[in-house]
């Protein structure tokens, strides 16, 4: 799916770089190449547009997206507008001339001189960095992420550096397995969308480390929330994972007998929702050697390659097992597997017995009786399945849990007193066998007072076909979570010494469909934080900085969104929170009576809207819609309004795995399944019930953005010029309402009114002494005095700085250029 990037390292070759190996630095000066010449038009950094409008500003980014200038610089900010085709912008020539550049040159805005002058405060500075991507979906957030990473790992010893030196070969090998983990990563996690062939269903934030000099030494990836109800259900015209259709068209005949799949891609049921479809970008087959490529490079075995791919075959073929049902004797519903022929292969793929998984399948154990004992320190049990299934011969066991009739899928607390815990490894042993055999469990231990009751229930043929998905889901999506854990064992820092870190944060973009469910829930509420991370960043602290420090300012009013974060993910009273408490409660009707507490926690919120609740006040540039279909809630996004379906909330948020398929899981004999389900060990010592998926979300795009604002920040804004994913077609309005809702006309008039750089009267008196026979070597006053005896003494006019209490504020990038300057010159 790659259209774009500088070339990769491996790709390199001394005649093509006309690089210096180790002339790091900006001493080595050149002509910029032709192809980033760029002749004059519009305004490349729109500080300088006037009159500073929105239209003006649309109106140049048009004018220059014509002439193929898809970057523009608003301030700090980089704009960069998707083009949908291939560019000559990133070529060895160019990242060199970005690379060797001149301190004071006027070289065009790019992704390059974004991603240098982070790379060049790592080393300069010391500072860690971040470079984050953000826009909605197919506006190129991916390609930039690659760009950044392409660059920056080569941006060191430059990009024939490790080619030439064998002493650079580790460096080397971390570079391409930094690279390639993302064609592997997209392999699994990408699929094509209505929004974007190559669409991100994952949050992806890697941390590159460095070493002294700017070389990789190694990196960390981590992903935030599969959008995993992908693997068994996409809309009409969207497509499943890209990995599913990779192996079907791209894995030789022998691999694919071995994994008992056909090529057909009509054979899936997971596949058919996503024919017919125009296939002019996806080149499946093409991908899959990319993948394997990938997977090669990153370290994988040939024997772990075949084991990933029997867990994507028995995916599909578990798809394919029907359920036909049956009448038990006493009237209740069973079922059958309709084709035991795709049980039988898949049992040969996962090394296990039909008996088994058809048990796994078909039939729930659930803890029904008296409560034993119930600790406080308990969380609440999740609810029993959408329906507990026709309960078929009660056994009793001595088996504790919090709640009576609640199944066994709940992974118990390790704050559990020890009895209470002991009951429930009993627990699971007795679900062990009884999935084996369904034997009557005796509560040995004779205390029927304490005893809880398992019970096995048969399913009903569409509660089996859940169940099915529920296990496709969760083989798909921890196979990934595995795949992600072997990447970083892969570009682990292996070498000892001083590093520093750069991130680079790309998610998955802001999205409407016609309809809208969890998963754009989740994916909007993490843009919705991003958004209010970099507002922060580019509009709020800076403002309020200016106030703490006593500068003369005038304000600038901005979309604050902090409302709608607190909406969702307030404590207690935000939609998650209620969210959570539903998936608590259980019983039926989650959804519904979800969707009626957040009437009546959030119905009084400007931004939240129901059918039977309109909010009371709106914000007058927002359009308030009226009607609300049933079961949905209306939020009002920084990005626009989205309508979400209840339906599947309850479920999606508590992502439980019913203990009888994971058991199942662990006892295959395929040797990645131990690791992917361990909670279905009976032995396990730890169990410890999860959070939520919600909450867990929460936690860690809460932790993302701790960790990107102790960094010093990077941004790209990426731009969708058109919905039909054509190149040459600038579609004002699409581009408009972007523009406004990314503050792109704010963050300038910030900007501009404001300073480029702020730093402490201590660090920039460390930096700068030299250039003063008054500060140099030492100086013993005060900082602030320290500071402005160094500024007298250099040819800079005064209007350029500006001294606030504790800070000293640097009005342009090229007054920082031209201080850099002086100092190199020393
Ligand atoms: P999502 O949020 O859905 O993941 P995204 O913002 O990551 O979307 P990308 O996948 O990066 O979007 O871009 C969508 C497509 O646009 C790419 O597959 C590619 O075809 C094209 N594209 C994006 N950026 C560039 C670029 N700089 N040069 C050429 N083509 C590009
Ligand atoms: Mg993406």
């Amino acid at each position: 799916m790659s259209s774009g990037g500088v070339p990769s390292a491996a790709a390199t070759s001394s005649s093509q770089c006309c690089g210096q190996h180790g002339s790091r630095g900006h001493s080595a000066r050149r002509a910029p190449p032709l192809a980033i010449h760029e002749q004059e038009v519009g305004v490349a950094d729109t500080l300088q547009l006037e009159p500073l409008t929105e239209e003006a500003f649309v109106a140049n980014l048009q004018q220059r997206f014509k002439r193929d200038l898809i970057y523009t610089s608003a301030g700090d900010v980089l704009v960069s507008v998707n083009p949908y085709k291939k560019l000559a912008l990133y070529s060895l020539d160019v990242v060199e001339a970005y690379r060797n550049r001149p301190i004071l040159s006027h070289l065009p805005p790019h992704i390059f001189a974004l991603a240098d002058k982070a790379h060049w405060n790592l080393r300069e500075r010391n500072e860690e960095q971040c470079v984050v991507v953000s826009g909605e979906s197919g506006s190129g957030k991916t390609e930039a992420a690659r760009i950044v990473l392409q660059y920056v790992t080569v941006a060191g010893s430059g990009p024939s550096g490790a080619q030439q030196d064998p002493a650079l070969a580790p460096i080397k090998l971390i570079r391409d397995r930094l690279l390639q983990a993302g064609p592997l990563l997209e392999a699994f996690g990408n699929a094509k969308t209505h929004k974007n062939d190559n669409s991100s269903r994952f949050g992806k934030y890697l941390d590159v480390e460095f070493d002294f000099k700017g070389d990789p030494v190694g990196g960390t990836f981590t992903s935030y929330l599969l959008e995993k109800s992908r693997v068994t259900r996409q809309l009409a015209g969207e497509r499943n994972f890209h990995i599913f259709y990779q192996l079907l068209t791209g894995a030789d005949i022998q691999l694919l007998k071995s994994l008992k799949l056909h090529r057909n891609i009509d054979n899936y049921a997971f596949l058919r929702p996503s024919r017919p479809l125009s296939m002019e970008t996806i080149d499946d087959k093409r991908d899959f050697q990319v993948t394997k490529k990938a997977l090669e490079t990153l370290g994988f075995s040939a024997e772990d390659v075949v084991q990933i791919f029997k867990v994507v075959a028995s995916v599909l073929k578990l798809g394919n097992i029907g359920f036909t049902p049956t009448s038990n004797i006493d009237g209740t519903e069973g079922c059958t597997v309709t084709n035991d022929y795709e049980l039988f292969e898949v049992c040969g793929l996962l090394g296990t017995n039909p008996m088994e998984l058809t048990s796994a399948l078909t039939q729930r154990t659930i803890l029904a009786g008296p409560v034993l004992d119930s600790p406080s320190t308990n969380p609440a049990p999740p609810p029993p399945p959408p329906s507990c299934g026709s309960l078929r011969g009660v056994k009793s066991g001595g088996c504790s849990s919090s709640a009576a009739g609640t199944p066994p899928s709940f992974v118990p607390s390790s704050s559990m007193s020890s009895t209470a815990s002991r009951d429930v490894y009993e627990v699971c042993e007795m679900l062990q066998h009884s999935t084996l055999a369904r034997l009557t469990l005796a509560d040995e231990r004779g205390s029927t007072s304490t005893a809880g009751e398992l019970v096995v229930a048969d399913l009903s043929a569409s509660e089996a076909t859940a169940s099915r998905d529920i296990l496709c889901r969760a083989l798909y999506s921890r196979l990934f979570a595995w795949l992600v854990k072997q990447v970083n064992d892969a570009t682990r820092v292996r070498k000892y010494g001083k590093r520093k870190v750069l991130g680079i944060l790309d998610i998955y973009g802001f999205e409407v469909f016609e309809q809208n469910g969890f998963e754009q829930f989740i994916i909007n509420f993490c843009n919705e934080k991003l958004q209010q991370a970099v507002a922060d960043c580019t509009l709020r602290q800076r403002q309020e900085e200016m106030l703490r420090e006593g500068i003369e300012w005038t304000p600038v009013d901005f979309f604050n969104n902090t409302p709608v974060c607190e909406l969702i993910e307030k404590n207690n009273h935000g939609i998650l929170a209620v969210l959570d408490e539903e998936s608590q409660r259980g019983g039926p009707g989650g959804d519904e009576s979800f969707l009626a507490r957040l009437c009546h926690t959030c119905g009084s919120s400007a931004y939240f809207e129901t059918r039977n609740c309109a909010p009371h006040s709106a914000p007058s540039d927002l359009p308030c819609n009226t009607s609300v279909p049933p079961n949905c809630f209306r939020l009002r996004h920084y990005a626009g309004t989205v309508t979400y379906g209840v339906t599947g909330f309850v479920d999606k948020n508590n992502d439980t795995l019913p203990l009888d398929l994971s058991l199942a899981m662990f006892r295959c004999e395929h040797p990645l399944l131990k690791n992917l389900f361990p909670e279905g060990n009976p032995k396990r010592t730890t169990l410890k019930r999860a959070a939520s998926a919600g909450t867990q979300f929460k936690i860690s795009v809460g932790a993302l953005m701790g960790n990107l604002q102790s960094k010093t920040p990077h941004f790209v804004r990426c731009i969708k010029p058109n919905e039909l994913k054509q190149p040459r077609i600038f579609e004002n309005a699409l581009v408009q309402h972007q523009v406004r809702y990314l503050c792109l006309v704010q963050t300038i008039k910030v900007r501009k009114s404001s300073f480029a750089h702020s730093e402490s009267y201590e660090s920039f008196l460390h930096r700068y002494k030299m250039l003063s026979p008054h500060t140099w070597p030492s100086w013993r006053g005060s900082a602030v005095e320290g500071a402005s005896y160094l500024l007298r003494d250099l040819p800079l006019s005064s209007p350029h700085f500006a001294f606030g209490r504790t800070r000293i504020f640097v009005r342009g990038e090229r007054t920082v250029a031209e201080l850099e300057e002086f100092r190199r010159q020393r």
